[in-house]
């Protein structure tokens, strides 16, 4: 046959719709089709989008993968998806099965393996960890990598935390989204941002992320006049937007903040690099919430940071401290604690000489063990190319 390929993608998360899941796959789709020249071996099975006819011409023209849209608006488990997936399966003589987010949909790893494939594998995305934790949900997760080679994790407080729930018949494989390091790249202090942020000769603390509770701008914020009292000059600047916004300019207002911390608001992709590089520090001081349940799966925006150059200082939450090698890429606070927060700030500002190390440090090792090419080689192994 002349369609044979050996590859079925089975996934929910395929744009036109941009997430960080989406963002995860077509990573590893592109590596796979650059570094290893798989396009032709790849074919999708993905649920309905609005929009999504143009999205999926450019991809199989830019790629060569053949993306089928199931009527679906969401992929499911159900009798009638596995019975669709295993179809695709025999027609293109499929030998691998790769599910783009673990849960719900490796429960279909059983039937698939029942019609013949050899090989399936799943990509986990944090979600996972409370699947893995949560009564009944354990037993579904459990049961699900039981017909899997292979379970990928982010990093080590993932790996950990759903291991106890995970089948011996299948190995855990560590894959993460790639930084991609040609674009988070070290550079000087964009001087036009500097004088509209009236930013000049001032320490600058900079945070990226969504306004939301879990990242910890609040406790920044808090902390904020006490890093004031060792640098009067301090400034914190906090790009992103989200549901907190309100909540944190108050925050600010109240405490007579507002020359000293700044909101930027959501930064185009593109000008991301000149907003970390404004930073002397970046910090994130992540905590966890819903005991434990809501927590950094992994905190990529800290290796963005240190792809940048630019040191960290990361909360305890998750996967976020497999984000930082402390004391040398950067320092790791608990996010509750406003008086650490403080006073590690403080103290990390003390030591420029120090913070270059770090930033440094942070970019050799967002090169050697974080870029995408590293871990599309490895993924492109698990799926025999
Ligand atoms: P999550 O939001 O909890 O998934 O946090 P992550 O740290 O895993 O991912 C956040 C991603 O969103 C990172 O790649 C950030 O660079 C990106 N991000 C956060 N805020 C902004 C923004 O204002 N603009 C852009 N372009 N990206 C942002």
């Amino acid at each position: 046959m002349s369609h044979q390929r050996s590859i079925l993608l089975v996934t929910n998360d395929l744009g036109p719709r941009a997430g960080g899941i989406e963002t995860f796959i077509l990573g590893l789709i592109d590596q796979l089709v650059i570094a290893h020249r798989a396009g032709g071996q790849i074919v999708i099975l993905t649920s309905t989008q609005p929009g999504s006819e143009k999205f999926d011409q450019d991809l199989m023209a830019r790629t060569g993968v053949v993306v089928i849209r199931d009527r679906a608006k969401v992929l499911l488990p159900s009798p009638r998806v596995n019975r669709v997936a295993a179809r695709i399966a025999r027609e293109y003589g499929c030998t691998t099965v790769w599910f783009g987010a673990a849960m719900p949909l490796a429960w279909m790893a059983g039937h698939l393996k029942r019609a013949g494939v050899k090989n399936l594998l799943a990509i986990t995305h944090g979600h996972e960890v409370w699947w893995s934790k949560l009564p009944v949900f354990r037993q579904i997760f459990k049961q699900s990598t039981k017909s899997l080679s292979h379970l990928t994790y982010l990093g080590e407080f993932t790996r950990s935390a759903m291991q106890g729930a995970v089948s011996k018949n299948c190995t855990m494989v560590q894959i993460a989204p790639g930084i991609p390091i040609d674009h988070f790249v070290p550079s000087q202090k964009s001087k036009e941002l500097v004088a509209q942020y009236d930013l000049a000769g001032k320490k600058v603390v900079v945070c990226v992320g969504r306004l939301v509770h879990r990242k910890g701008q609040d406790k920044l914020i808090e902390a904020w006049p006490e890093v004031l009292e060792s640098h009067p000059d301090a400034v914190l600047l906090l790009v992103g937007i989200g549901p907190r916004e309100k909540f944190l300019r108050n925050q600010v207002a109240t405490r007579g903040l507002s020359r000293q911390v700044r909101f930027v608001g959501r930064v185009a992709y593109n000008e991301l690099p000149q907003y970390f590089s404004l930073g002397d520090l970046f910090a994130m001081p992540s905590r966890s919430r819903l005991a434990g349940l809501e927590v950094e799966g992994l905190g990529i925006v800290y290796l963005e940071a240190s792809s940048s150059g630019i040191p960290v200082l990361a909360g305890r939450s998750g996967g976020a401290p497999d984000a930082v090698l402390q004391g040398i890429t950067g320092e790791v606070v608990d996010g509750t604690d406003v008086k650490k927060i403080a006073a590690l700030t403080s103290r990390m500002l003390s030591e420029p000489e120090r913070l270059r190390e770090m930033g440094a440090a942070g970019r050799v090792w967002a090169v050697e063990k974080w870029s995408w090419q590293i871990w599309g080689d490895k993924f492109a192994q698990l799926l025999g190319l």
